[in-house]
């Protein structure tokens, strides 16, 4: 079965041109320029025109980008069903334009053995909607005790590869157990996400790159926050070249500052791990962004009911905002272009992961597509969410720019034309 996506503005992080998209079980067949279909490529592309079981037009002006990668996301399965449940998790992001999500193991249980990890995939695999990747925590239960099942995926031939290893929110605070389980991450190559928000941020950071450093495995600074936590993964990079050190930003980050958290109640609808910080390190975070001190933009999506809210619970809903509320605002004002957006949101993140079949629009890559109307807007309503948890700061506005459908291996899974 042939899709022909006829006429789109077809943007990633390397291209920006109108053309056809052909897709055909899973896979990207064929990318046609508009040019080309009128020289060269035009007996090919009838072909595809005549044998196409589905058309979709784009009439030129409708956007055409790779599937949104998140590194960072809390689908809250198994355990905390009230807060969020795999399906809602992964409606979610297909309405959210992301194809492939990295969840975290802050679960009950933790995500701490390999039978658990692949379990979850197999039965997000059966929801056929997005990728999911559980990570794989680093110590049992998240105890910071005695090393995960991570020792044993050396040996593994077959089964279930994890892509990240994160102990999440909580750090190892004993050097000698972070240290093994970095030595473990640097043996399977696999990065290890190290969220630094225990303390003092800048302090876990340099502490997790000292030890990184002596394990030589790759490391990934999530959701940086403060322009002293720039300051030091930028002067890493400089100096230890060889060193593979990344790191994210969510959308709040970048886009709030803590008026926003006072706002929305500091200790309630406004508190999220790391807070959120002063308009200085906004800009310095923007900045790093587009020196590529920061790699990726992921969401943290941290779904919560109202009363754990109410509560003091740290976190918002990001998977279905954090499209609309980026382009909205960033490609607006032109702090950056839609290029380098889909460079942080698909190609460095599919790079770090070492995905090398998605991430771009290419001949060969999964078929991992979301198509938006620029001239339309997104309304974020509380009623409208997917997601169990609601909690977001972006609720109730417009913003410019609204995700029409999204395709992941080549299936529509979510359709809001
Ligand atoms: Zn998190």
């Amino acid at each position: 079965m042939i899709t022909l996506l006829d006429g789109f503005r077809i943007v990633d992080a390397t291209s920006n041109f109108i053309g056809h998209v052909v897709v055909e079980n899973g896979v990207i067949i064929d990318v046609i320029g508009l040019d080309e279909s009128l020289e060269d490529k035009k007996p090919l592309f009838s072909k595809y025109l005549m044998s196409a079981t589905q058309i979709i037009r784009g009439r030129g002006d409708l956007y055409l980008m790779p599937g949104f990668i998140d590194m960072h996301a809390h689908f809250r399965y198994p355990g905390f069903s009230e807060k969020e449940t795999l399906e809602s998790a992964s409606l979610a992001a297909a309405r959210g334009g992301w194809t492939t999500v990295v969840c975290m193991a802050n679960t009950n249980p933790v995500i701490d053995t390999i039978e658990l990890a692949a379990d979850i995939k197999c039965r997000s695999d059966a929801l056929r909607l997005i990728d999911l990747y559980p990570v794989l925590s680093l110590t049992k239960g998240m105890m910071g005790k005695e090393l995960s099942e991570i020792a044993l995926l050396k040996n593994q031939k077959a089964g279930y590869m994890p892509l990240l290893l994160s102990e999440d929110g909580k750090d190892i605070a004993d050097d000698e157990v972070f240290l093994s389980a970095l030595r473990c991450a640097a043996e399977l190559d696999i990065p290890v996400s190290c969220h630094c928000d225990l303390q003092n941020e800048a302090a876990a950071i340099q502490r997790a790159i000292n030890l990184g450093l002596k394990a030589g495995c790759p490391l990934h600074i999530a959701h940086v926050s403060t322009k002293e936590s720039v300051d030091i993964i930028e002067k890493t990079k400089w100096e230890h070249r060889e060193f593979a050190l990344t790191a994210e930003v969510t959308p709040h980050h970048l886009l709030l500052t803590n008026d926003d958290a006072l706002r929305l109640g500091e200790n309630t609808f406004g508190k999220v791990a790391p807070p959120l910080s002063s308009k200085k390190d906004r800009s310095a975070l923007l900045d790093a962004l587009d020196d590529d001190t920061i790699d990726v933009i992921a969401t943290d999506h941290a779904p919560h009911t109202q009363a754990d809210k109410e509560g003091g619970a740290p976190g918002f809903s990001g998977l279905e905002t954090a499209f609309p509320v980026l382009w909205d605002t960033l490609i607006d004002n032109d702090e950056f272009t839609e290029q380098s957006l889909s460079h942080y949101l698909s190609a460095a993140p599919a790079r770090i992961l070492g995905l090398d079949d998605r991430g771009l629009i290419r001949k060969g890559m999964r078929a991992d597509i979301v198509v938006l109307d620029p001239e339309k807007k997104t309304t974020i309503k509380f009623a409208d969410f997917y997601s169990r948890g609601k909690n977001s700061p972006f609720l109730e506005r417009d913003y410019n720019g609204k995700i029409l459908f999204t395709m992941a291996n080549g299936r529509i899974v979510e359709n809001g034309w």
